[in-house]
């Protein structure tokens, strides 16, 4: 069936998600899907920083650790975090950068396996990842082996070598979803920990930490939770493994008592010792604004929009560019994240045209055009608006424009 641009706003009109797009800044004429990336700011994030800087940081200086409770901000946002993935308040903390709590993370686990030197993850995860883990053991000299297999060969692969499991749930590049109940179960069948990266889940997909009995997972927070540019990451460690994990980085905001300033370091109960040196509030403040729109939405509601934008898109460009580009994604939505990825050996170039119209979305090398579908800001029509734009591009040749070849340092 052929679809209209009637259809696509007939359903906006039963939109449930509707009311949140006021919520947030977006500018006049653009069409922004690259929420994957970097989430649009939320109207009160604007107020908030002003707040944060002029009042709590400008009249009441330091008091504001106390009278405006800067010192609990990490596990304040931690717990809106946790229910957004699946978790309880107390096994979430907002913190550092996703890749330093991977490092956390990735060698706590390895000390509560004792005899087991193996970290297993995947060829072709975000590598952040991967060089984090690389790092890990080349510090530990021998102690840990970084193994890779293919997604198809994980479960044989968790051998009685593995101590840890090392998944992003969704590829940043494909979208293809891991099934995060059968491999935790796999991963502890062979007596092993899971370590779920969410980066691209938090706040795109129905996250489900506790019914799958993670054990550990880390996230990103300038993404789908549109904590800002650099916002705070955060970091998951279910209740049943809180009192054996020993922190890595034994900083002094994770210490049982840092106010005593005592020689000897004794971890804090429970999540917070995962915490390090001091937080930036600055950022905090940002992403308590955007997890408190995220906490708010109904998570089914989000996760089934974003898989009809997709399977809309997929149809759209099917419809009006038919055979232009390669479809990267899985077609079956339920295998999918909240993004489409198409290929096309011109796709930087492709992007750089569409970003001219004001169809934002990005390239990842080596041919692979990303957009992400974000249900609390976009509407059904920008999918059939965007789609347009890429057929024009397409169409057109306009990609083959001399200022479009350039790439900059991100892309
Ligand atoms: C975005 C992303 C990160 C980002 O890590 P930073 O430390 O914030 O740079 C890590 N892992 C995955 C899977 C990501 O998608």
């Amino acid at each position: 069936m052929t679809l209209t641009r009637a259809d696509l706003e007939a359903l906006d009109r039963d939109d449930p998600l509707a009311g949140f797009r006021s919520r947030f800044s977006l500018p006049e004429g653009v069409i922004y899907l690259d929420g994957n990336s970097l989430g649009v700011l939320p109207k009160a994030t604007a107020a908030r920083l002003a707040d944060v800087v002029q009042r709590e940081w400008g009249m009441d200086l330091i008091r504001s650790w106390n009278s405006a409770g800067w010192i609990d901000l990490p596990q304040r946002v931690g717990g809106l975090i946790a229910g957004i993935v699946g978790a309880e308040p107390d096994e979430v903390v907002a913190a550092d950068s996703t890749s330093v709590n991977l490092f956390k993370l990735a060698a706590a686990a390895v000390r509560l396996r004792p005899g087991r030197r193996v970290i297993l993850s995947e060829p072709g995860n975000f590598p952040t990842d991967l060089y984090i883990l690389q790092g890990l053991a080349e510090m530990l000299d021998g102690q840990v082996e970084v193994r890779l297999a293919e997604r198809e060969r994980l479960a044989e692969a968790l051998t009685d070598e593995v101590a840890l499991l090392l998944l992003t749930h969704v590829h940043y590049k494909t979208g293809r979803v891991h099934d995060m109940a059968g491999l935790t179960a796999a991963a502890h069948r062979a007596g092993a920990l899971t370590l779920w990266d969410l980066s691209h889940s938090a706040g795109a997909l129905d996250v489900e930490l506790n019914r799958c009995n993670a054990d550990l997972a880390v996230g990103c927070g300038y993404k789908y939770l549109n904590g800002g540019p650099g916002a705070p990451a955060f970091l998951y460690v279910a209740r049943r493994h809180q009192d054996a994990v020993r922190p890595p980085l034994s900083g002094w905001m994770g210490h049982a008592a840092p106010f005593d300033f005592r020689d000897d370091y004794a971890p804090a109960p429970g999540i917070t010792r995962h915490l390090c040196g001091t937080p930036s509030i600055l950022g905090l403040a940002a992403l308590e604004e955007g997890v408190r729109i995220m906490a708010e939405a109904d998570m089914a509601q989000v996760r089934a929009k974003s898989v009809r934008m997709g399977d809309l898109f997929i149809q759209l460009v099917g419809q009006m560019c038919p055979d232009a580009f390669g479809l990267l994604s899985p077609r079956d939505g339920s295998l999918r994240g909240s993004q489409v990825s198409l290929t096309h050996p011109q796709g930087h170039a492709m992007v750089q045209a569409l970003i001219a119209r004001g169809v934002i979305g990005d390239f990842r090398a080596p041919d692979v055009l990303r957009f992400g579908f974000t249900p609390l800001y976009l509407r059904y029509v920008d999918v059939w608006d965007a789609s347009r734009h890429l057929a024009e591009v397409v169409r057109s040749g306009e990609w083959q424009e001399e200022r479009f070849q350039a790439r900059g340092k991100v892309t």
